[in-house]
């Protein structure tokens, strides 16, 4: 396994010329746009790595998962998706204009900012007691009490998230949202803003894998319901507006953030993580794609795959 994912970096690592790190804040900006790593668990725990592995990345989108977790459990799917749909989208990740028109009345998924807005803001507690609980949750799932957050990155993210900012107001506008909105973006700013590594992604993943229960059973985040929620989540709508494209041609449910990081899902069978900071043009590690493209091929992970007769 080790060999096949070295080859496999070798082979897609033409790719980041095509792509481009995230500019929006420096400390995004500084990260090295060649540098490409994976990191895939087992359901017996082994544990396979290779290229740019532990250096500490923030997981900015892909905490929307957990927040749509959380979200489902403190107020069931009901209460959650009368807030926000269930719908794929082709607009980008940080888009709301559709929020505004007339027929719409709610965000299409939880995977887009709008929606994942909304799902924190769904987390029950103070504004604090949010944050803690998505945190504790991935320190939990990860068996790392010492995953926090990046200060400086969340320092930027709310110095520089008035696009967001215009999302939550409208979202508050039309009944959507609840709270004080600044603390409902505060929460949202920190928790992309979580810093781990690969080898906690690939263990976020294999939780998700195994029906939101940690391999040695030490901690089950939801029912298994919930957890065939956010597989779906993610396969429909994880790779924002290439998450058709993604699931016809990986079929892993997948779900990236702007800082490079993708975190997979092979249901019962492997959790991956996937580090790449140069980004194609819907905001996706672009080698990463590739990587998951060839890797999925290889060992036979499409969800989708047909198994002909002949
Ligand atoms: N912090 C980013 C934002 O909200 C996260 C988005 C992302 O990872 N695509 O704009």
């Amino acid at each position: 396994m080790n060999k096949l994912l070295e080859r496999l970096i070798e082979k897609n690592r033409y790719l980041v010329q095509y792509g481009q790190v995230a500019s929006y804040i420096p400390k995004l900006k500084s990260a090295n746009p060649e540098d490409i790593g994976i990191c895939i668990l087992d359901m017996e725990g082994n544990i396979y790595c290779s290229g740019v592995y532990n250096k500490k990345f923030t997981i900015q989108s892909i905490s929307k998962v957990i927040a749509l977790m959380l979200a489902l459990v403190d107020n069931g799917e009901e209460e959650v998706f009368t807030r926000v749909g269930l719908e794929s989208t082709d607009e980008p990740f940080n888009s709301f204009y559709k929020l505004d028109l007339s027929l719409e009345n709610k965000p299409a998924n939880p995977m887009i900012n709008s929606g994942a807005i909304v799902t924190t803001s769904l987390i029950r507690g103070s504004y604090e007691e949010k944050f803690n609980k998505i945190l504790n949750t991935i320190r939990k799932i990860t068996n790392n009490n010492n995953i926090g957050y990046n200060k400086e990155v969340y320092e930027s993210e709310k110095e520089t998230g008035d696009r967001n900012r215009a999302i939550a107001y409208l979202l508050k506008n039309k009944g959507l949202l609840e709270g004080d909105v600044e603390e409902v973006l505060d929460v949202y700013f920190k928790q992309c803003s979580i810093e781990l590594d690969l080898i906690d992604l690939a263990k976020i993943g294999l939780f998700l894998a195994n029906g939101c229960k940690t391999l040695d059973g030490s901690y089950q985040g939801c029912n298994t319901e919930i957890a065939t929620i956010l597989i779906a989540v993610m396969t429909t709508c994880g790779m924002y507006d290439f998450s058709g494209e993604f699931a016809a041609r990986v079929g892993i449910p997948s779900k990236s953030g702007v800082s490079g990081g993708i975190l997979s899902v092979v249901p019962n069978k492997y959790g991956i993580g996937i580090y790449g900071p140069a980004l194609d043009d819907h905001g996706n590690s672009i080698a990463g794609f590739g990587i998951l493209k060839d890797l999925s091929n290889e060992l036979g992970l499409n969800i989708f795959k047909i198994c002909g007769r002949n």
